[in-house]
């Protein structure tokens, strides 16, 4: 308990980018102790950018990292898996710009961190624990972190569809849990957008296969939801991604009413920049069980 871990062995994986239409190659790779999650261009010359939130570019529809001009987008569902399983340390090589959408969730990137299993490392996991209260608003939107002896999630959204409505959700972490109820569900756009992205030359890979679409009335993908709140089980996937480039896992208790990538952006820039707000410790979290444990890995895997 408290120890960095790291992949056991190298996985890859073949997608498109949602945004570029694009097939992307990706290989998760084993790191040493401290190296945090590093992507790497192997298009270009291996070029490498840190998942550190100095290193945010863009956060509107996905959040993207950029390092001397070098773009490497929609980071934050691999994110999600990384963190929401306990990895520490790895390095994410692509050979082109987008990270693979696959099916829109968090979930083939947990079965592929799975596949490759957890080592646990000789040196001790650092926290960022949360001292004092720190709140970011914008208009009816806001996002908020409170101290806690655990990492928690509260997550509502609003949306005036007949299908969404408002939903709200408390998510702990603990056994299974992220991958149970957070990694599978996946991302959704209205068509009305969709279209409109599309006019613009984004969401080029978009598809029912990727992305949960609504019409007026109804969820237009075949299969429906995976769950009934499908939508805000996304946000706190998104969320916990957005949130790993604080470069720690978080013992606090995020509340989020309406965020996205650009409020979730802002509440870690803010933590970073505000120093009496988070304190950095080796101390593990009281109650939560925010990592799978190595062996519980290498079984499922088997
Ligand atoms: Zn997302």
């Amino acid at each position: 308990m408290g120890q960095q871990h790291t992949l056991a062995s190298q996985v890859s994986l073949s997608g498109i980018g949602l945004h570029t239409g694009v097939t992307v190659n990706l290989r998760l790779c084993p790191a040493p102790v401290h190296t945090g999650i590093v992507f790497k261009r192997t298009d270009l010359d291996g070029f490498s950018i840190e998942a550190q939130s100095r290193h945010v570019a863009r956060v509107s529809y996905a959040t993207s990292l950029m390092k001397k001009g070098v773009l490497i987008s929609t980071t934050e569902h691999l994110l999600s898996a990384l963190a929401g399983l306990g990895v520490d340390n790895a390095i994410v090589e692509i050979d082109n710009l987008e990270l693979p959408i696959v099916d829109g969730s968090a979930l083939p990137f947990v079965k592929l961190i799975r596949q490759a299993g957890l080592r646990p490392q000789r040196a001790r996991r650092a926290y960022a624990k949360i001292l004092k209260p720190l709140e970011v608003s914008e208009g009816a939107k806001r996002i908020a972190v409170y101290p806690s002896d655990s990492f928690m999630v509260s997550y509502s959204i609003a949306f005036p569809h007949p299908v969404i409505g408002a939903q709200s959700l408390d998510f702990t972490p603990r056994g299974g849990s992220y991958e149970n109820e957070v990694a599978p569900a996946r991302t959704f756009g209205f068509l009305a957008e969709v279209e409109m992205l599309l006019k613009s030359g984004l969401v080029k890979g978009g598809s029912l296969e990727n992305v949960v679409v609504l019409d007026q009335e109804r969820v237009m993908n075949p299969e429906g939801l995976r769950f009934p709140d499908e939508f805000c089980r996304h946000k706190i996937l998104d969320l916990i991604g957005d949130i790993s480039l604080l470069g720690h896992p978080l013992i606090g208790h995020v509340v989020a009413d309406r965020a996205g990538h650009a409020m979730h952006a802002q509440l870690v820039s803010q933590l970073l920049r505000q120093k009496d707000c988070c304190a950095f410790t080796t101390n593990p979290p009281v109650r939560s069980n925010t990592s799978i444990p190595a062996t519980e890995l290498a079984v499922a895997s088997a």
